[in-house]
């Protein structure tokens, strides 16, 4: 065996404060009082460090899944084994072929790119076969103001002052929409996304109406999410773009979606779909055949940078979700500022940064 070889795989859960200028938001069932998310650190036996991040909502889930289940399947395999993590998804299929083991595989793979990176001495937009833009604009992802007219007004005035050219709202009303609009003027683009609103037939109406105030896209109207027979049937009947793809299991969704011509922005997560190595395959096969990959990225941690990376490296300029509120903790902020409305792609090897450990610490679950 040759190359250095993975020697430790720890996981961090954080619970972050968040402000969103308004009362909790409701998140599964329960008031969100946090963000919660899962940085995994990856140490070589020759003593390199990488960092990747796990969808966290479920952390105990994952940090269970990690220490259990995906640690021991790394341990003593090399680092610059691009197919360890799908190995490891395979191995593992019979725990669930989503949720908590597959957010879990998704770290690990984010934090051996930062480690192949960091070891070539290149930012991970080069091993993505170069950036075609140093830069990326961000748009203000709002969380939930429920259709609370005042609220929106605050969040929308507020992130167009500081520089955010572009507005997501989690809302599910007209009445909602027709405010956002009114709060922004006639040219900023407002994507909605609904979370799963309606079900299929219960949409049209609802969109259709949406549509009067120009949305950019319609995200996730349809419950089940996975229905594309139904969002193509809506997409068709509302002529609306549809954007879709958080709650997508595996690349091979994507294919089912593109074959369904359902969807017009695609939305794989790197912390949910399995890591970097899908992400970008989703994301090159999507543009290839004419759609928009705008990855889900409400995170703030390494999966946040590589979802940065792939915006920088990918066919089609697209802008880089931001979940719009003041954090207690930003663990890779520092790397990856907010000036004018855009962000200035890393340039150090690997992802661009590691989190402060001393920061993280102090906001462990
Ligand atoms: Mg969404």
């Amino acid at each position: 065996m040759t190359g250095p070889t993975i020697a430790a795989v720890d996981a961090f859960a954080l619970r972050i404060p968040f402000d969103h200028w308004a009362p909790p938001p409701q998140f599964a069932g329960r008031a969100r009082t946090t963000l919660d998310t899962v940085l995994i650190r990856v140490t070589t036996d020759d003593g390199l460090v990488g960092w990747g991040e796990a969808y966290g909502s479920f952390w105990s889930a994952v940090t269970a899944a990690i220490d259990e289940w995906v640690a021991p399947l790394a341990l003593g395999q090399r680092v610059d084994d691009a197919g360890l993590p799908e190995r490891i998804e395979r191995t593992l299929h019979n725990l669930g072929r989503t949720g908590p083991t597959v957010h879990a595989i998704s770290g690990l793979d984010i934090a051996l790119w930062d480690l192949r990176g960091k070891r070539a001495g290149v930012p991970v937009a080069e091993l993505l076969g170069g950036r075609r833009r140093d830069r990326v604009p961000v748009y203000a992802s709002l969380l939930q103001y429920y259709g609370e007219a005042d609220r929106l007004r605050f969040a929308i005035d507020r992130a167009l002052g500081a520089g955010f050219s572009q507005i997501k709202l989690h809302e599910r009303t007209v009445a909602a929409v027709e405010a956002a609009r009114a709060a922004a003027g006639p040219d900023v683009p407002i994507m909605v996304d609904t979370n799963c609103a309606w079900r299929p037939d219960e949409a049209a109406a609802p969109v259709a109406a949406m549509a009067q105030s120009n949305i950019l896209w319609i995200e996730e109207p349809i419950w089940p999410p996975e229905n594309f027979s139904a969002l193509a049937d809506l997409r068709h009947a509302t002529g609306v773009p549809t954007a879709i793809g958080e709650n997508a299991g595996n690349a091979l969704d994507f294919e089912k979606m593109r074959a369904a011509a359902c969807v017009d922005f695609v939305q794989p997560s790197a912390i949910k779909i399995g890591g970097l190595t899908p992400l970008w395959r989703i994301c090159t096969e999507a543009e290839d055949a004419g759609l928009t990959c705008v990855p889900h990225s409400p995170f703030f941690g390494p999966g946040y940078l590589a979802t940065i990376h792939v915006l920088a490296a990918k066919k089609r300029p697209s802008a880089l979700e931001r979940f719009y509120c003041d954090l207690a903790c930003d663990p890779c902020g520092r790397f990856v500022p907010i000036e004018g409305g855009h962000v200035a792609v890393p340039t150090a090897p690997g992802l661009g940064g590691d989190p402060d450990l001393e920061l993280i610490t102090r906001f462990l679950a």
